[in-house]
């Protein structure tokens, strides 16, 4: 008898708006995997941003999920419902975070110096670092991050292969809890996966680079450090990410099952590297189980 590793996966969408192409293929790539692991699939609504919120938007991703045929396990659970367990985390982290003073503006202004990714990326130069400067009130709580010697942290993600990342130069002290009052992403999306208990996380390659931030996160609450799938994000022709704001990727998610199959779920496949066929719902997953195990097998990481 094989003992299998347990595995609980989840889908955590942000209710900014309807499930688009984009998304539903992170969904769907986070379904399979679980699936063909024959593990739990959980869905968290990621509403901790709450300026981004639109109201009603999780009700109508959950709805699309749905109809896709993508049944979750469990009780869906809601981040702004789960602000006590950041809290907690908060405390534990103690000395790490401190309160930081400065504007998007102020941070902008000290690496002008600075050109590319590390400039857009507005890396923090640590100016609060020992205290607040006369005059200035705090605004956002921000994470040590090791100075000497460097914290540079590695992971083996399935889809991209080996990651590795240097904080203390590519990201910097980061933000947990915003200067608007909302938890940062970072902070909550490490905070649920480890109360939740989840294992294998399968998302956009859009939150690659974050994923090192998360790991030191991890370390600092002594949580399990789960595995890593980015699936590549659905670009347009010029590689910018296809989001719900282009609107380019909007399916209507009421359409009649074959019609949802042709608009969204197979071209939703086909950005995942399968090619299938199939005429109703139960009939796709049917098929894109094994076509997933078969993605699987090609990529640089087994699970
Ligand atoms: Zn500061």
């Amino acid at each position: 008898m094989t003992v299998r590793t347990p595995y609980l996966g989840r889908f955590a969408p942000s209710p900014t708006g309807p499930l688009h192409i984009g998304s539903l293929v992170a969904a769907m790539a986070s379904y399979l995997d679980a699936k063909v692991h024959h593990g739990q699939w959980l869905v968290r609504i990621e509403d901790v941003d709450g300026d981004r919120n639109v109201a009603g938007a999780d009700q109508h991703i959950l709805a699309s999920l749905q109809r896709c045929g993508m049944l979750w396990d469990g009780e869906v659970s809601w981040q702004s419902r789960r602000t006590g367990l950041y809290q907690q985390a908060l405390r534990q982290l103690g000395e790490l975070v401190y309160p930081c003073g400065c504007s998007r503006k102020e941070i902008a202004d000290s690496q002008l110096s600075l050109t590319g990714r590390q400039a857009q990326a507005l890396i923090y130069p640590g100016t609060c670092r020992h205290g607040l400067a006369p005059g200035k009130n705090a605004r956002a709580l921000r994470l040590k991050v090791p100075q000497a010697p460097h914290c540079v942290l590695h992971f083996d993600d399935r889809w991209a292969g080996p990651v590795s990342q240097d904080l203390t130069d590519e990201a910097g002290d980061f933000v947990i809890k915003r200067a608007d009052g909302f938890w940062a992403y970072q902070l909550a999306v490490v905070v649920d996966d480890g109360a939740q208990g989840v294992t294998d996380i399968v998302r956009g390659a859009d939150l690659l680079d974050s994923t090192p931030r998360q790991l030191y996160l991890q370390q600092l609450l002594g949580l399990p450090r789960p595995s890593y799938l980015h699936v590549p994000v659905v670009t347009n022709e010029l590689g910018e990410k296809l989001s719900k704001q282009t609107g380019a990727m909007a399916f209507d998610h009421g359409a009649a099952p074959q019609q949802l199959l042709q608009d969204a779920m197979l071209p939703a496949a086909r950005l995942l590297g399968m090619e299938l066929r199939a005429d109703h719902i139960d009939a796709f997953w049917r098929a894109a189980v094994p076509a997933w195990a078969q993605v699987l097998r090609n990529l640089p990481n087994p699970r």
